[in-house]
This record gives C-alpha cells, structure tokens and sequence, in this order.
C-alpha cells in the first residue's frame, strides 16, 4: 500500500514559546488533511511543550549526539529528545555537516544511535552547486547515503529488520536550501530515481522500495504541487515556510492533492 505523502516542517533555530500557537494551528489544520502525515521539528526548547499539545502532528528533533551521555557540553542524546516527546530526528543536514563538520561516519553514528533509542530518522543528503555543475550530483549523493545509512546485515537477513518504517530520505540540493532555487523536475526524478535504486540494493526491493524519498529546499505552497507529483516524491522537508501554519499546510494541502491526482 503506497504510504501517505510526508511533509516535515524543520523550525532551524527559530521559535520561543511564541511560536506555540503556530504549532497549534499547524496542528488543527492537520486533523482535516488526515491523508497527509505532517510533523514538525521544532528546536529542543519546545520539542516538550509541542508535543504536550500535539494531537496529530508528529514531533522530531534536529539532531542529537551519537553517545549515550557522558562529558559533551551542550549536547543531546537521542534518549534524551525521545524523552522529551520526539519521535523522530533529522540528521545529516547540509547546515549541521557546514556548520559543525558533520562527516558521514559522525552521520551514521548519530543514525544509529537514533534507532537504537526508538527514533524514526530523517537523514539528509545533497550536493553543492559546485558537485552539481561537475556532473557528479548523482555520485556524490549516493556516496553520501551509502556512507551515512546504518544497515543491520543481521537483521537484514533473518528478516527481522524493518527500515522502511525507520529511515526516511530527504534529497535537499544545498543550493536550493532558503534560496527559492529548486530543483527542475527532471533532475529531481532522476536523484530520487538513483536513490530508489541504491535503497533496494542495501535492503532488497521489498523494503528498499518502500522507503519514503523526501525532497527539501525552497519548497513553497505555490510550487508544491508540481514537485509533489515528480514520480519517487514521497514528500517534502520544509524549512522557511514551515514556520506559519498557513504556508505550511499550503504545502500539506497540495500533497494532499498530489497524492489523490
Ligand atoms: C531545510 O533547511 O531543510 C530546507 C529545505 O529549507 P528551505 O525550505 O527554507 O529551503
């Protein structure tokens, strides 16, 4: 059964306690657009406090540290964001692997880490401007999800391993993140087509064709619709207009419509 369209709201270092009453909205509009799955990941400070209030939303983090616990100034554990109500974490992201050099391992670790405390992961891939006008996009982002995704060959092969519920992908071109540049179609289905393919081939065509592409950067409510039917879009990962209700479930609505078309 085609699983419902996915649209996550990442809040990035925005929002006080202000911001509630959007999130509450966010979350009454998401009960009348039941065919979408909507969830938002707001900073740490109000991952608590949304989740408290949520009826239908999911709530996630934005990233967490790989240890357990132990002597990491500032950081969070994955136990520590489930505790606090998340269900999920977005790791890998383009600004996490800029800003705080983010390797691939550091990726895989925190993934793992993540799954072994309950969380769904979002993990996030990309190519810079720079990689896409060489020609190497496709290279270097299967080579970035190879790297980053953690695979239980154990489980994998008695077949208790299930990652389709687990692990989401977002495609996010770091160029088209809070530019208002996206992605053509064709380029998108034709990355999402090569991550699809990569999927099946790390955990067979049952579950590897069941994980949930997303795509990210710039996703707008006035050109969702279009990236929404590009073939291998499970949804999307939306930064700036994630952080009102109304352009958000702008997005929702036309994956709602997307998804029915
Ligand atoms: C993001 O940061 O994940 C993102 C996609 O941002 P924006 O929608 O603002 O481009």
């Amino acid at each position: 059964m085609p699983q419902r369209p996915y649209i996550v709201g990442n809040w990035k270092m925005h929002g006080t306690r202000a911001m509630l009453s959007e999130a509450r909205a966010i979350d009454r509009a998401a009960q009348r657009h039941m065919k979408v799955e909507v969830a938002i990941a707001p900073p740490y400070t109000l991952i608590h406090p949304v989740h408290r209030e949520a009826e239908q939303i999911g709530v996630g983090a934005q990233d967490c540290h790989h240890a357990d616990g132990g002597a990491h100034t500032g950081d969070i554990s994955a136990a520590m964001v489930a505790d606090a109500g998340a269900k999920f974490v977005i790791l890998g992201h383009s600004e996490r692997r800029q800003n705080h050099g983010e390797s691939d391992a550091i990726v895989h670790a925190k993934a793992q880490a993540a799954l072994s405390a309950g969380l769904r992961v979002i993990l996030c891939c990309g190519e810079s401007d720079k990689t896409r006008e060489s020609g190497r996009a496709v290279s270097f982002v299967k080579k970035q999800l190879k790297a980053s995704i953690p695979v239980d060959h154990e489980a994998l092969a008695n077949g208790s391993a299930s990652m389709s519920g687990r692990i989401t992908i977002a495609y996010e071109p770091i160029w088209a993140i809070g530019t208002g540049n996206t992605a053509t179609a064709e380029d998108i289905a034709e990355m999402h087509g090569e991550i699809r393919a990569l999927l099946v081939e790390m955990f067979g065509e049952e579950q590897g064709g069941e994980v949930r592409i997303l795509y990210g950067g710039s996703v707008k409510p006035d050109n969702a619709a279009d990236i929404l039917s590009t073939p291998e879009v499970g949804g999307a990962l939306v930064g700036g207009a994630s952080l009102t209700a109304d352009s958000f479930m702008g997005i929702a609505l036309a994956a709602a419509e997307a998804a029915e078309s």
